[in-house]
């Protein structure tokens, strides 16, 4: 063990930061600006209004300010569970006998066990600020319901969460921490919701999607008085306060004295990720400083690694505003085996143009080597990963055994965004041995990328 790396490096309360940074500042080519569904002109900040919160709208539309204060208020909520640690992850190094020095961002450290309650609070307070009654949202594996929940109840605000059914029924502990947290929650496609009964006329037995959800809390956000959207992924805003993942984690390295040669996120909607690399690609656009940067995603579910870059449907109602992504289709529903999360059919649009720009990688992998990795990270570095994180840990792993093949030794970067808690079916069915991995075939994605809306 080298003598001047602790295992685990926080930052003073002071050292904290106080600003979020907008990593679309710094792109030449800016993401694609989300389309009205009807007209398929750019969506004005008044049209969004309808559906968002004001501030949140502004911060959708910025393109150009590179850094944002955090009001006081979600500092001082911040505070009561950040700075996350950054941590050295020593034994695993030992264990793969790797030259690799690898560090994780342990974001797991809150009640909703995962990263999503930075954006979420920020969500929330924009929501009171503005005098509204209350907030709708969608949530699949749970943590983002949660993560609201938690939020609003904090702020005194009303939360509705239309989550996946096949969640809902699989996840009941999930539920019920919402509700304590006064959250009411609906399984969804449910009888009440216009565009649920549509979809459950259309797909009877449907055991939902976050497609589904999403087009059922923004049909009663925009129907309901007082009330608006809120999305815990994907959105230029959630990337905005998820950069202080990253922040938080360069001030530790600058700290340390050093440098990271390899960023490694698991992409769902790619929020924890944009957050994770944001200050980092910065420096890389500003032409400062140069980092390898691989978004992790689930091969059933490949939007980087297999989907188109096109404008799409962000829900499967087809309420919302189209954006320009890599999607798979807003059709697209992976497998009712893959068990892991990271379930959208499509990926936040700046980490599109960042990923067309070439100014990242992906990489998808197979669920049974996710679970080997979480298993072997959990027994050897104590944490008990969500799936979705440990989609990263199995990347990481095998850059740092790809160093000890070539004695370099890297400084890998990882986040380790949640815990799994909640997770313990999926974890059942592999130490079963009766986890299956499901890749969807090139006639399937076909199938689904002929829906995709054309835009002249
Ligand atoms: C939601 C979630 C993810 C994926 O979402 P992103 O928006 O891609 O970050 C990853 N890990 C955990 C623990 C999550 O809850």
């Amino acid at each position: 063990m080298e003598k001047n790396i602790p295992y685990k490096t926080y930052l003073e309360e002071s050292e904290m930061p106080k600003q979020w940074y907008n990593v679309r500042a710094d792109m030449k080519n800016k993401p694609a600006p989300l389309l009205n569904p009807g007209t398929h002109q750019p969506m004005t900040a008044e049209e969004l209004s309808g559906v968002f919160c004001e501030e949140l709208v502004k911060q959708e539309l910025d393109n150009d300010t590179a850094y944002i204060d955090i009001p006081q208020e979600i500092l001082d909520f911040y505070k009561m569970y950040r700075p996350s640690p950054l941590v050295r992850a020593y034994c695993l190094e030992k264990v793969l006998d790797t030259p690799a020095k690898i560090y994780y961002k342990f974001e797991g450290n809150n009640t909703s066990g995962s990263h999503k309650l930075n954006s979420a609070i920020a969500q929330a307070y924009y929501a009171k600020k503005q005098g509204l009654k209350g907030v709708t949202t969608e949530t699949g594996a749970g943590q983002w319901g949660t993560a609201l929940s938690m939020a609003c109840a904090y702020l005194g605000l009303d939360c509705k969460v239309f989550m996946v059914k096949v969640s809902y029924e699989q996840k009941p502990f999930r539920r019920e921490v919402m509700r304590t947290y006064g959250a009411s929650v609906t399984p969804s496609p449910s009888e009440t919701t216009e565009v649920g009964r549509k979809i459950l006329a259309a797909h009877p037995g449907t055991t939902g999607s976050l497609g589904c959800a999403i087009s059922e809390a923004v049909e009663v956000a925009t129907h309901t008085e007082g009330y608006r959207y809120v999305l815990g992924s994907v959105l230029n805003q959630v990337l905005l306060h998820q950069s202080i993942i990253g922040l938080e984690s360069k001030a530790a390295f600058d700290k340390l004295g050093v440098k990271p040669d390899i960023i490694i996120g698991c992409a769902g909607g790619g929020s924890n990720l944009g957050g994770l690399i944001s200050p980092f690609m910065g420096q890389k656009l500003r032409g400062e400083a140069d980092y390898r940067i691989i978004a992790v995603e689930p091969a059933s579910c490949p939007s980087f690694t297999r989907g188109k870059y096109a404008y799409d449907f962000c829900d499967t109602g087809m309420v919302c505003p189209l954006a320009k992504m890599y999607t798979l289709g807003s059709g697209f529903i992976p497998s009712a085996n893959h068990a892991g999360g990271l379930r959208y059919h499509g990926m936040s649009s700046t980490l599109s143009q960042l990923y067309d720009d070439k100014l990242m990688e992906a990489v998808s992998v197979e669920q049974t080597a996710v679970f080997e990795a979480a298993q072997k990270f959990a027994r050897i570095e104590g944490i008990l990963p969500a799936p979705e994180s440990s989609h990263a840990i199995r990347v990481a792993i095998d850059e740092a055994l790809k160093c000890k093949e070539t004695g370099e030794e890297k400084t890998i970067l990882f986040g380790l965004t949640g815990t799994g808690y909640f997770d313990m079916v999926a974890y059942q069915k592999f130490n079963d041995g009766e986890m299956t991995d499901y890749i969807p075939t090139d006639e399937e994605l076909q199938k689904s990328f002929a829906g995709l809306p054309v835009i002249d």
